[in-house]
């Protein structure tokens, strides 16, 4: 009948997202002006050592306030900086911005440990990367150990041999690399062995970690991503550690580092100072 036709057809208008195509449009335009104008804020989220709870780095995450919409995910506008090609542009953007702001605290405090940055797959595909990246180095005198990148394994990547040159210049460079949101990707064994063996470190997903107590299938995935970690002989850090009896299992596991609202949830730079107040000696 009509009226469930219609019912189904509004369900089939929202799915398809046709009410959302306006505010895609909005963002689409405006995401750039945001760069420009430099809205795009960071925050930053400790990463730690299981063991003794130190903090080991900061993983920088864009937040973009937008004046009508509000709060946006960068999941959302991630996604359209890639759709449009605005990737690379943004992540340099991000680049120099956490480059700028570590060297600040390197002047300010006695130990500042690397801060991580997330660099979408597209970016990484792209040619002369490594060089642009150097340039932002340069040019905010960030030591090239001050800084760590993190790639998202995906099955995503197209151009591989571009992707894997770039990730061999970027290493050549001396900046250490991450494997971001391992286990998710559905890459092809091959190339997660191909990624895996690049970079020093694999960040394990928290879709892993988070029914890990209850779903055994979870726990021998997270078994196997810590041996594969454990044979090419880089670190493993498990993400989205969100209570105690998580944190028991990576020490049980003997997984080395951890990230997670239960240890620390992602804080502005104002707060990073307190804790670099705290844990490390002021010149
Ligand atoms: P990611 O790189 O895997 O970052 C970790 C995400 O998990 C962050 O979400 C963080 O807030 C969230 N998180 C941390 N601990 C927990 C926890 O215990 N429980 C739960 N449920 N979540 C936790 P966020 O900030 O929304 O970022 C989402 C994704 O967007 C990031 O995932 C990253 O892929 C991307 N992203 C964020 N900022 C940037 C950026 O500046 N550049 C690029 N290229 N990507 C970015
Ligand atoms: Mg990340
Ligand atoms: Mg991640
Ligand atoms: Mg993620």
């Amino acid at each position: 009948n009509s009226k469930q036709y219609s019912r189904s057809y509004y369900t089939f208008a929202q799915a398809s997202g046709i009410g959302g195509l306006l505010r895609q449009k909005i963002l689409i335009d405006e995401l750039p002006i945001a760069v420009e104008h430099d809205q795009i804020n960071l925050v930053y989220q400790p990463l730690y050592r299981v063991n003794d709870q130190q903090i080991i780095g900061f993983e920088s995450l864009s937040r973009w306030h937008h004046p009508t919409l509000g709060n946006v995910s960068p999941v959302e506008f991630i996604k359209i900086c890639e759709d449009t090609g605005f990737n690379i542009e943004f992540d340099l953007y991000v680049l120099g911005k956490v480059c700028r702001q570590v060297v600040m605290w390197r002047q300010q405090f006695t130990q500042v440990p690397p801060i991580a940055v997330n660099f979408s797959v597209r970016t990484c595909e792209s040619n002369g990367l490594a060089n642009a990246v150097a340039q932002v180095l340069q040019q905010t005198r960030c030591p090239r150990h001050a800084i760590n990148i993190e790639i998202t394994e995906t099955a995503e990547v197209i151009h591989q041999d571009d992707f894997f040159r770039n990730i061999d210049e970027l290493k050549a460079l001396g900046i250490e690399l991450a494997v971001d949101d391992f286990g998710t990707g559905y890459s092809s064994l091959g190339l997660l062995q191909a990624l895996a063996s690049r970079v020093n470190k694999i960040k394990i997903d928290r879709d892993l970690i988070r029914n890990i107590e209850t779903v055994p299938l979870n726990k021998v995935l997270f078994k196997l991503a810590l041996e594969m970690a454990q044979t090419l002989n880089i670190s493993a850090l498990a993400e989205g550690i969100e209570n105690e009896t998580q944190l028991q299992l990576l020490k049980q596991y003997h997984c080395e580092y951890a990230q997670g609202y239960f240890l620390h949830k992602p804080v502005d730079s104002q707060q990073i100072e307190r804790l670099l107040e705290n844990s490390c000696a002021k010149h």
